[in-house]
């Protein structure tokens, strides 16, 4: 037995308290599904309302495992949300505050990094996005950047190359490869992080008009004033409306296809681009015609991502890996889908700061059970390392969600959350705030200076989050209580009181 310590541990788990099973089991194998502004909206295990889009094999994982149903990230945003996973911390700990001049410090501890320490096989594939090298892993393929959807060039371990074909495909590709030719006596851990369905939203070719050109449904506030909101929320610059590019919206080609490709997305793309442009349609049906190409194209993307994912778990089941192998699928944060007129994320609000979370844990999951509790992204790192009993460092924010998995939820699980977003001035323009999330409320402060002011909401009689109640009397007891354990969360995760000068953002220069 090559892991003695992790086995006894991994035993405990995997069977409750009894520790008096026969054969001592491996520590489980780890594989981490992670995708990029995938929102919870577009997973059908989450019911949405609008029924958008069917999502079997990620569903697969809700049936056979738990579904979160609040799994929150701390800072909506691309790079410092992979920076969260990685070491279960906020971004004032870990260093990565915004994608537009953070850089990770590959040297801090991070949970890949211990697992490997512990005798774990790792591997990465896929979108990174925190621009130093990746640490921790015996093998890693990223791509640049953001990546492109075909024929992506990538970085292999300091190598360029470039992947004929579609980057879900190229991404699931690469991590069956690696699960192929892995060492069987080791456990391991594997980072499979999809580019989709992040924007410019280009989907695999085949499947193009995977709608058969059905509409889709509107969400009810697509028209949103921004009425009942402050000067941030009314001054963004991310809406269907006036935001969205050519690039977005398919009048120009994505990088990278090649002259067969780009028939086949002429094929689709040039008779509805033709048709528009005859159209020439305005105001709310313009809105309305972009939100259609908007949902084909992301919806599309996520039909490859959930192929992806059935890939995946057949070859677990074929190779009588499922029941040691933990499998997580979330994404990097939520995001819109036309809510408020928007795409794109970054706010403390519902549809951004909610992630799918969907986790199947053999002898630890219950399968086919939810969670309401309030989980995050911070609590990844933590439940990996008690699963492979290796003690969570201390400073680590989140906590194992064992327990809550097994239907045990602890007594002091968290009933608040800490939110804190920094990217201003930036892309989107949405203005730096931090909050505190209860089940019910949300208390924001937006902080920057001109554009200063407190918001509350009550999501129990406003699940929109359309109509600030600060201030109100009959919420005065609640916001007292709210700002009381905001100041608590900031003081016990000794959030810096003015934002560190790593987060000053200075004005791109112009070449
Ligand atoms: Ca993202």
């Amino acid at each position: 037995m090559r892991f003695p310590a992790l086995a006894a541990v991994a035993l405990a788990l995997a069977s409750g308290s009894r520790a008096d099973a026969q054969e001592p089991k491996r520590p489980p194998n780890i594989v981490v599904i992670f995708t990029d502004d995938h929102a919870y909206q577009a997973v059908s295990a989450y019911n949405h309302p609008l029924k958008l889009n069917q999502t079997p094999n990620i569903d697969r994982l809700a049936k056979e495992g738990v579904r979160l149903d609040r799994c929150l990230v701390p800072n909506s945003i691309c790079g410092p949300s992979r920076a969260v996973l990685l070491t279960g911390r906020y971004s004032h700990s870990n260093g990565f505050y915004n994608n537009t001049n953070s850089r990770f410090d590959g040297s801090q501890t991070t949970f890949p990094k211990l697992l490997q320490r512990a005798g774990y096989q790792t591997a990465l594939f896929g979108k990174w996005h925190l621009v130093s090298d990746p640490t921790g892993f015996d093998t890693w393929q990223i791509l640049p950047g953001q990546g492109q959807y075909y024929n992506p060039p990538m970085n292999r371990m300091g190598e360029r190359v470039v992947m004929p074909g579609y980057v879900t495909d190229v991404i699931t590709d690469l991590s069956l490869e690696w699960l192929g030719r892995r060492d069987r006596d080791r456990p391991f851990l594997l980072m499979c992080q999809h580019k989709a369905p992040h924007r410019e939203w280009s989907p695999a070719l085949r499947h193009l008009n995977h709608n058969n050109d059905r509409p889709f449904p509107e969400p009810d506030t697509l028209f949103d004033d921004y009425a009942g909101r402050g000067v941030a929320e009314r001054t963004q610059d991310m809406t269907l409306a006036k935001t969205i590019t050519a690039l977005d919206m398919k009048f120009t080609d994505p990088p990278g296809l090649t002259p067969d490709q780009k028939k086949a997305w002429d094929a689709y793309y040039t008779p509805r681009n033709t048709a528009f442009k005859a159209a020439n349609p305005q105001g709310r049906e313009l809105v309305r015609w972009r939100y259609q190409r908007y949902l084909h194209d992301y919806l599309g993307c996520v039909k490859a991502v959930d192929e992806g994912v059935g890939r995946v778990l057949d070859y677990l089941d074929k190779e009588g890996l499922a029941q040691n192998t933990i499998v997580l699928y979330a994404s990097d944060q939520g995001f819109y889908l036309g809510e408020h007129g928007w795409f794109d994320k970054r706010w403390i609000f519902e549809e951004s700061v909610r992630t799918p979370g969907l986790i199947r844990w053999p002898g630890v999951a219950r399968p086919g059970t939810s969670s309401e509790r309030i989980t995050s992204l911070l609590d990844v790192a933590p439940t990996f390392l008690e699963a492979a009993g290796i003690p969570i460092p201390e400073g680590t924010h989140g906590r194992s969600m064992a327990g809550l998995l097994r239907g045990q939820v602890p007594a002091d699980w968290r009933t608040s959350f800490y939110y804190h977003y920094y990217e201003y001035p930036g892309p989107h323009n949405v203005r730096r705030h931090y909050g505190v999330v209860t089940d019910r409320y949300k208390l924001v402060r937006f902080y920057e200076p001109g554009v200063e002011y407190w918001e509350l909401f009550d999501r129990q009689a406003d699940p929109r989050e359309l109509t600030s109640v600060y201030g109100r009397p009959e919420h005065a007891a609640a916001q007292r209580d709210l700002h009381a354990e905001l100041d608590r969360l900031r003081r016990e995760l000794r959030v810096p009181e003015t934002d560190p000068p790593e987060t000053i953002i200075l004005p791109k220069k112009k070449k």
